[in-house]
């Protein structure tokens, strides 16, 4: 056990549920262990302003269940300069902070990885909706997106049922189709574009069709944003096959919400262990989950582990939903 005296946490990139949680983890458990906890406001961009106060343990009440961040999180361009990684270094040293806990994405963990580069003893813990980290099996903030998503289309299943329209919904996903892909199956949709797999136009017209003649009266098509243009999809859709089609674009409510009790437990659990790290003298690793268990991998070799798409899952949705 070494004797750390003081860390700061901050969260970086798109803002996910469950990053209030991993901070409530992290203050309270450093505060546990007679550690100062410091909180940096609006990402890197803060810690290059010095927006940084300490926390409390009453800073972080009744945060555990609430979606956002309590932090704020902000993209910055001038911490992606070797300049602006040694003036934040500089700015840390100062207050005489060892250790850094970063809640974030990919890009955030490659900043931090530049930190620790420059000394600072760092651990990153996975929050973004898109679930986009290829070393973790789930990123915080992913499942209560897709149980988002999933409800939206239960209330769009109703409404398509009672007038026998097609519901097309698109949701976030430029690269990854993991909203797309869990809550398409969660919903039963009856099809499911996902940008790692080429859409199929005519498969997808077929299977409406085979829908139309056996009466099915709903048909859920959920779009990731990256894999197709939604409105065009919509009018192909009436166009060939006569039934009438409506878009739905869910938008940023995907990114807000209380966190799932998923979401809540992987923060608290990753908060914790990210503080026991660091006072063990560990450095560098992203937390992550694999088969339920919780997992330290370099943060250099987590962020250049490509992500694999569950084409297993996919086909599941497609099977359910003849
Ligand atoms: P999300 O997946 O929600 O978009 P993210 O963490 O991937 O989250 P980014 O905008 O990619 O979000 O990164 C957040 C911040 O991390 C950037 O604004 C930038 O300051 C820093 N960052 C990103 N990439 C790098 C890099 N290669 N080197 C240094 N800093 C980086």
């Amino acid at each position: 056990m070494i004797k750390i005296k003081k860390i700061a946490v901050l969260t970086s990139g798109g803002d996910a549920p469950g990053m209030n949680a991993a901070i409530r983890a992290v203050v309270r458990t450093g505060i546990y262990n007679g550690i100062e906890v410091y909180g940096v406001n609006m990402g890197y961009s803060g810690l290059l302003e010095g927006n940084i106060k300490k926390m409390e343990l009453s800073s972080v009440a009744d945060i555990i269940h609430r979606g956002g961040t309590i932090l704020g999180t902000a993209r910055s361009d001038e911490f992606e300069t070797k300049a602006g990684q040694q003036k934040a270094k500089n700015i840390l040293k100062d207050i005489g902070i060892e250790g850094l806990v970063v809640i974030g994405g990919d890009g955030s963990f490659r900043g931090l990885l530049e930190l620790a580069k420059l000394g600072i003893k760092v651990i990153g813990i996975p929050a973004t909706i898109d679930n986009d980290m290829g070393y973790t099996d789930f990123t915080i903030g992913f499942m209560t997106a897709a149980e988002t998503v999933a409800d939206a289309i239960s209330k769009l299943r109703d409404t398509s049922s009672a007038h026998g329209r097609a519901n097309v919904v698109e949701v976030m996903g430029r690269d990854c189709g993991d909203i797309a892909l869990y809550s398409g199956l969660a919903g039963g949709a009856e099809t499911i574009f996902v940008p790692e797999v080429n859409v199929d136009y005519k498969d997808f017209i077929e299977k409406a069709m085979q829908g139309k003649r056996r009466g099915k009266r709903h048909h859920i098509i959920v779009v990731a944003e990256g894999s197709a243009n939604t409105f065009e999809l919509c009018k192909m859709l009436e166009e060939e096959t006569g039934i009438e089609t409506r878009v739905t674009v869910l938008g940023h409510v995907q990114r807000g919400g209380t966190p799932t009790v998923f979401d809540r437990i992987w923060a608290s659990r990753m908060g914790y262990v990210a503080v026991n790290s660091l006072m063990v003298g560990d450095s560098g690793f992203a937390l992550g989950i694999r088969c339920n268990e919780l997992v330290k991998t370099e943060i250099e070799k987590a962020v250049n582990i490509k992500k694999i798409f569950n084409k297993e899952i996919l086909e599941i949705a497609e099977i359910l939903s003849i």
